[in-house]
């Protein structure tokens, strides 16, 4: 199959639709990262997406709708769930509620809830719109690898395996969404829609695992990770000294990425000057370094707080947990 780029317009919305009407794929591009899409009331379709990316089946998908009213046709809502709807939607945000019969079980992974988001990206909520169904969306990437934030990035893990890619720019956000189980309180992934403004709406959530038993099925694989070995400097008084350190002793082609800090001589790339602008650069700057061949990167660590939380999240799991 041969896979094309197009730029976002009305003509090429339409093409993209009629091809998830007739069962395929299509990326698109949202707030956080490119989705891969598929019409979720087709069961068909929905399983190409686990094969296109390389997905265990027993990872829920996510549910694209464009609006509220959209919303009660897939899912029951709960007083909660109405506002963070209300307040939070369309934004990096994800509810997990109790399905209605007619969202197919290959979509949840056999679960009995659905997660449901309302991107707020006008090419994401057009095409949804043009499709007329909701549209199961997991990051348009091979899984375990860093989610795309670029139509190229999309090309680059998915040529030959999808149709089109309908291309609108570079994601803003850049991280995936936060998701709040709404059935049990609780959250089950930090993302773009920080955990402080959400819990100042609802109240309190609690904490995504009991035990050693992930709550949330896709915790419990690897993700997000470039080629090169991550490591993640925990923020403290010492962590430059321990950066410097590192990198030192590491041998192979390396790299500190850095908030600004400064390291003398040694290989730094400033990835942002506020944590918003790290997420926003991450996993363009894994897939870059990649591409260079780098075998070290040596991440600098930011406050647990806000986009930061989700952030350390992202980096935490590409450095499969090597800390410094
Ligand atoms: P993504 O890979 O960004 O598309 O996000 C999908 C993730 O959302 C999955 O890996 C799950 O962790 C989570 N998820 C989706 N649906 C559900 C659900 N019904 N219950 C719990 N978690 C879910
Ligand atoms: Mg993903």
């Amino acid at each position: 199959m041969n896979t094309q780029i197009l730029q976002f317009n009305s003509k090429n919305t339409q093409l993209c639709a009629d091809e998830i009407l007739s069962g395929g794929l299509v990326a698109f591009p949202t707030e956080t990262v490119y989705g891969l899409g598929a019409n979720a009331l087709n069961p068909e379709a929905v399983k190409k997406i686990y094969d296109a990316k390389g997905r265990p089946s027993d990872n829920p998908l996510i549910c694209h709708i464009y609006d509220k009213a959209q919303i009660e046709q897939f899912a029951f809502i709960t007083p909660t769930a109405e506002k963070l709807i209300d307040k939070f939607m369309p934004g990096p945000i994800t509810i997990v509620l109790q399905k209605k019969q007619i969202v197919p079980s290959v979509v949840t992974g056999g679960l009995d809830t659905v997660g449901i988001r309302m991107p707020n990206h006008k090419c994401a909520l057009e095409l949804i719109r043009e499709c007329g169904v909701p549209l199961c969306a997991p990051s348009a990437n091979t899984s375990t690898k860093p989610s795309p934030t670029l139509a190229e990035h999309v090309l680059h893990d998915l040529d030959g395996k999808i149709k089109y890619i309908l291309d609108g720019g570079r994601c803003s956000v850049g991280l995936e969404s936060t998701i709040v189980d709404c059935v049990n309180n609780t959250l089950l992934r930090q993302g773009g829609t920080p955990k402080e403004e959400i819990e100042a709406v609802i109240g309190k959530l609690n904490r995504p695992i009991v035990g050693n038993v992930p709550l949330c099925p896709g915790m419990k694989y690897k993700h997000y990770s470039p080629n090169a070995n991550v490591y993640l400097a925990l923020p403290g008084i010492d962590m430059h000294r321990r950066i410097e350190q590192k990198y030192d002793e590491a041998s192979g082609k390396k790299i500190i990425l850095s908030l600004g800090g400064n390291y003398g001589d040694r290989n730094t790339y400033c990835i942002g000057n506020s944590v918003e602008e790290y997420a926003y650069n991450l996993f363009a700057q894994f897939r870059r370094l990649d591409g260079e061949g780098y075998d070290i990167i040596i991440c600098e660590g930011v406050d647990d707080y806000g986009v930061g939380a989700a952030l350390m999240n992202r980096i935490h799991k590409a450095s499969g947990g090597k800390t410094i």
